[in-house]
């Protein structure tokens, strides 16, 4: 972990001290780990006597609110909700610090006042091409499960933490482990031995595993099972290719009245077929598609992402989005876009 050296850190240290406004930011439709680390910073920062607020483009999956709850009120404040008092935010803010994201288009319609915003800016991710530019101090390491278990590593080497857990906090402890759990989807991805020190840093600390993890995975709605047993019988095609393929229009996630975070995993799921090598599900949002990509190693869904769904992310977990009528004309066009896009990526294109 090159970034985290002591000059990085003094400087990390240096920067919040001297700041009074402090903005907590993270990337679009918030997941586990964006509102993991982004909690345990804030809880963090709290206990340092520094406030800080938590701005958000959209709010986050009900799932998370055990979390999210443990904040003030006020101190998260959503561009949906409230647009101007989040642009306010972030450009009356000294210091933004921005986590799980690499670029600022990433935070959707927080992109313009992180541009326009003076203040000096702190990245802490781990997805591949940050815009280190962007930044005054990055840490950017792809070599680790989660921004969750980043922050970790960089909390822990703080002169007030110095190397014990014990240190961080009830709550900024439990953050830091729902983030790590989720993007590795219990351990089942990412996992590095990083990973698993910090996870029994926590554990010694006390933090409740047991409590997490029912709260993340045994809290979903019926609907939710249901509309899985509908997805994986019914919607799931297999390209000759080895690509695995869902469309959940609009009309179905209605009809099963699922929530935002009810859908997360199920795109892991036809990666369990032996000759499946790329799983894709597409998810129709607001006149667009939302594309979540899965691959097997040595396929990288990273590229695909970032050739043909206008996204990119991590090398074998990546995103990005169809929009409409741009990239297909309607919702109906998805699954024969996929096709022929991962057909030629197979096929034709060097380097897949
Ligand atoms: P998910 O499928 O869970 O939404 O996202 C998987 C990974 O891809 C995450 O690390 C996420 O940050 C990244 N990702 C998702 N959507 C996009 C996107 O539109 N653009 C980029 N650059 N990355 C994305
Ligand atoms: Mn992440």
């Amino acid at each position: 972990m090159n970034d985290i050296n002591s000059s990085n850190i003094c400087t990390f240290e240096r920067l919040i001290s001297g700041a009074e406004r402090i903005a907590i930011v993270t990337h679009m439709k918030p997941d586990g780990d964006a509102m993991g680390s982004s909690l345990a910073l804030y809880h963090f920062l709290g206990s340092s006597g520094k406030s800080a607020r938590i701005i958000l483009n959209d709010t986050y999956p009900p799932y998370l609110g055990f979390i999210a709850g443990k904040s003030r009120k006020g101190d998260i404040v959503t561009y949906e909700d409230s647009p101007s008092e989040a642009e306010a935010v972030i450009i009356g803010s000294d210091l933004v610090i921005c986590l799980d994201f690499n670029a600022f288009h990433r935070t959707d319609r927080l992109e313009k006042a992180l541009t326009e915003s003076t203040a000096r800016k702190v990245l802490i991710d781990h997805h591949l091409n940050p815009s280190r530019e962007l930044f005054d101090l990055s840490f950017s390491e792809t070599e680790v499960s989660s921004a969750s278990e980043l922050l970790y590593h960089i909390l822990m080497k703080t002169s007030i933490i110095s190397e014990d857990a014990g240190r961080l906090g009830e709550d900024c402890r439990e953050a830091l482990m729902t983030g790590m759990t989720t993007d590795t989807n219990n351990f089942a991805n990412s996992v590095f031995p990083s990973t698993l020190h910090m996870a029994s840093a926590l554990l010694a600390a006390g933090t409740d595993r047991d409590f997490i993890l029912n709260r993340i995975y045994n809290q979903y709605g019926e609907n939710r099972l249901r509309l899985l047993g509908h997805m994986m019988k019914d919607l799931l095609t297999i390209t000759e290719d080895g690509v695995a393929y869902i469309v959940l229009d609009r009309k179905t996630q209605e009809e099963y009245r699922i929530n935002e975070g009810d859908t997360e995993g199920f795109v892991n799921m036809p990666l369990t077929i032996a000759d499946v090598r790329m799983s894709i599900l597409a998810k129709e949002d607001n006149g667009k598609t939302r594309i979540s990509i899965r691959s097997k190693r040595g396929t990288s869904a990273n590229m695909c992402a970032r050739r043909y769904f206008n996204g990119g992310g991590h090398e074998n977990a990546a995103g990005g989005r169809l929009n409409m009528p741009e990239d297909v004309k309607g919702v109906e066009e998805v699954g024969s876009y996929i096709e022929t896009v991962t057909h030629t990526f197979f096929n034709e294109d060097e380097n897949n």
